[in-house]
């Protein structure tokens, strides 16, 4: 099946389920993923201390309504999970619509969609609604239920490793929280899944660890209980929002021009004139903790519409009529390739570095593959043999010659089968201002 295929049949089986920060939604998700991949489910928790953070209560919700005096539930969670404002502690009332009333929350702009909203870090409870649901409310006594539990527990996160030739990482990872919303998350969820099952069949020179968390708390958590492997962590990507029509956006890292900036950045404009990069900020999604100064890792965010910038955003119109076949294909083609790219971004020793070798004598130049042209692999190996003073890596003399990563990978197989290059691990990190 193809992968954007199956990464839309997993969107379709996870956007129903009422996800949260903590709690059995995020669970009953992981659940499924673990069907595609076998993610380790690791719990933390409730009250425990991380950094300036505390580890949340657990909510779960069983039910929830609104009913009117003759017993009809207008607002039903059954209806649709965004009906209750999440963390909404319990609550069992009578009561008039005047009393009511500051608990709805309705989006006059859009009088027709739902809004998600949420009350994580703050005792409340709430619903919310369509706002021409809200003004033909008549003033009536109403039967207000909120059948939910917020009290110690766990918070649930989900990680995959795939082990590669280097324990030096690539770290993905996605938001795990948002309920019924499909383009924030369900589709980076699921294009994270599908992507680290096809990864897991290969033979990748990096390690890759794949993080399935909640936001904010989740990566939290994640850098607090991971202080070893982030030493480790060559370059990152946080991954969300990638089923819409929008163009791809990439946002850089708090650094700017590390590694993963500039492969993605090439990358993008390869597949998509029209894609964008913005510069860092820390507003946004999980890259405000991985780029926090004390951290500063190399990590970017990929996404086609951002946070808060479509109209369907945090609302109920963020549903499967909002993902396209041809945006998931295309965002899983990017993230794939930059991945490929970072993985074959290495750096060489030239080991015959006075004057050009003879290349046509030690046959490196006869069988060419992959449409790749004589012309082409001649210039490949000449570049490859010129830089490969161990300052450049593959992407640096990419960017130099103007040839594809891709065919300097090969031609770079080709010189170090023939004792002319000798592999010296990854591409130097000139954001460091090394090389
Ligand atoms: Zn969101």
């Amino acid at each position: 099946m193809p992968l954007a295929k199956r990464t839309l049949e997993l969107i379709e089986e996870i956007y129903p389920i009422c996800r949260s920060i903590t709690g059995n939604g995020v669970r009953e998700t992981l659940a499924r993923v673990g069907r595609q991949i076998p993610v380790e489910v690791h719990e933390v928790a409730s009250g425990t201390r991380m950094f300036d953070w505390t580890v949340p209560p657990e909510w779960n919700i069983r039910d929830a309504y609104i009913a009117d005096s003759t017993g009809r539930r207008i607002v039903d969670f059954k209806r649709n999970n965004l009906h209750v404002m999440s963390y909404s502690v319990p609550i069992r009332a009578r009561m008039r619509l005047e009393a009511l009333r500051p608990h709805l929350h309705s989006l006059p702009d859009r009088p027709d969609w739902i809004p998600h909203r949420t009350s994580y870090y703050q005792e409340n409870w709430g619903f919310c609604l369509s706002h021409r649901q809200l003004e033909s409310l008549p003033d009536d006594e109403y039967e207000v239920i909120i059948d939910s539990e917020l009290k110690p527990g766990a918070l649930t996160y989900g990680e995959y490793r795939i082990p590669g030739a280097s324990s030096e990482e690539f770290v993905l990872f996605t938001h795990t929280c948002h309920p019924s919303l499909c383009n924030d998350n369900a589709s980076g969820i699921a294009l994270l899944a599908t992507l680290a099952g096809e990864l897991a069949k290969q033979k990748p020179r990096l390690s890759y660890r794949f993080v399935f968390a909640p936001t904010t708390i989740g990566s939290i958590v994640w850098l607090a209980r991971n202080g070893n492997a982030i030493s480790s962590i060559r370059a990152g990507l946080v991954v969300g929002l990638v089923g819409d029509a929008a163009a791809l956006t990439y946002k850089r890292s708090r650094r700017g021009d590390t590694e993963v900036d500039r492969i993605a950045i090439q990358v993008l404009r390869e597949i998509d004139p029209t894609s964008r990069s913005i510069d860092f900020t820390p507003l946004g999604y999980d890259e405000r903790q991985f780029c926090s100064p004390g951290f500063n890792l190399p990590v970017g965010r990929l996404t086609r519409s951002v946070n808060g910038g479509y109209p369907e955003y945090h609302t109920s119109a963020d549903d499967l009529g909002l993902m396209r076949t041809e945006a998931l294909a295309e965002s899983l083609l990017a993230v794939s390739r930059i991945l490929a790219r970072v993985d074959a971004n290495r750096r060489f020793l030239n080991l015959n570095p006075q004057c050009e070798p003879r290349l046509g004598d030690r046959g490196l130049l006869g069988n060419l593959g992959g449409g790749v042209t004589r012309t082409e692999m001649e210039q490949a190996m000449l570049w490859l043999l010129n830089q490969s003073d161990g300052r450049h890596g593959i992407s640096d003399i990419a960017a130099a010659s103007g040839l594809s990563p891709e065919t300097l990978d090969s031609a770079a197989i080709g010189l170090v089968g023939a004792d002319l290059l000798r592999e010296m691990g990854p591409a130097p990190d000139h954001s460091r201002g090394v090389g």
